[in-house]
């Protein structure tokens, strides 16, 4: 990227960018040549890590874009390829101070993570590459864990309980990390697209929130009626709905 987009993009990426099913962003060619296009940019914002995104980068074609890693617990800027190694090694020396029970992907083997998910091993060992966060299974009592968590906000650490796994970070959000590029970039227009609950603020924060359709989660409710008139809901699921607000939101540029 030689200079500041006018347009920037985030994009959720499973079940959004990504087909739910085959993971394939192929219906979405449409609206990501419109972006070519218009020489908008792309920041692509997920759970997976930087590990994960940077060769799917490289296949969309984004160089010299950052990415919100981690579930918005970091940002990978294209200049600083060690982004959030120190911030990992943090997070890992004060688990190490916190009462024992917590066994985090730093812990576990790229086996251990395959079987405890639906990765394969070389997946797995991806997904273990960590920088900003930490997931991870309590394996002590529940009175022990009252005691962990207490101990882990001490620290300051965020600590959210998803479906399988515990995950400890210090905190941010997706939307959080969109304000810092945003700040970065300095766009005249924001569009963000995502299909569930933590790309909801994301949403928010955008000049135009996509809540693209996915039949296989409950979605994003509705938002306030104000923020709601800035919000466009896709008819169709994962990147042919993509494609479709892109191109309809693009029209007039
Ligand atoms: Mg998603």
């Amino acid at each position: 990227m030689t200079r500041a987009p006018d347009l920037l993009v985030f994009s959720d990426l499973d079940g959004t960018l990504l087909d739910h099913h085959d993971y394939s962003w192929a219906a979405a060619k449409p609206g990501l040549q419109r972006l070519s296009d218009l020489k908008a940019g792309l920041v692509l914002a997920s759970s997976k890590t930087a590990a994960e995104i940077l060769p799917l980068q490289q296949k969309l074609g984004l160089f010299g874009m950052p990415a919100i890693v981690e579930n918005g617990s970091g940002v990978l800027w294209p200049d600083q390829p060690d982004s959030g190694k120190t911030c990992y090694a943090k997070l890992r020396a004060i688990l190490a101070e916190l009462p024992k029970g917590f066994k985090g992907f730093g812990d576990m083997s790229d086996s251990e993570i395959a079987n405890l998910t639906d990765l394969d091993p070389q997946q797995a060992s991806l997904a273990r590459q960590r920088r900003f966060s930490e997931p991870g299974l309590w394996t002590g009592s529940n009175s022990g864990l009252e005691a962990f968590l207490a101990a882990a906000q001490e620290h300051r650490l965020h600590a959210r309980q998803g479906g399988r796994f515990l995950t400890l970070s210090f905190g941010t959000t997706k939307a959080d990390a969109m304000r810092d590029v945003i700040s970065h970039f300095t766009p005249r227009l924001t569009i963000a697209l995502g299909d569930a609950p933590n790309d909801r603020e994301m949403l928010e924060l955008a000049d135009h929130g996509v809540v693209v359709h996915n039949p296989h989660s409950a979605g994003i409710s509705q938002f306030p009626s104000d923020t709601e008139a800035r919000i466009l809901r896709t008819k169709q699921a994962g990147p042919q709905g993509w494609s479709d607000a892109i191109l309809a939101l693009t029209r007039d540029l």
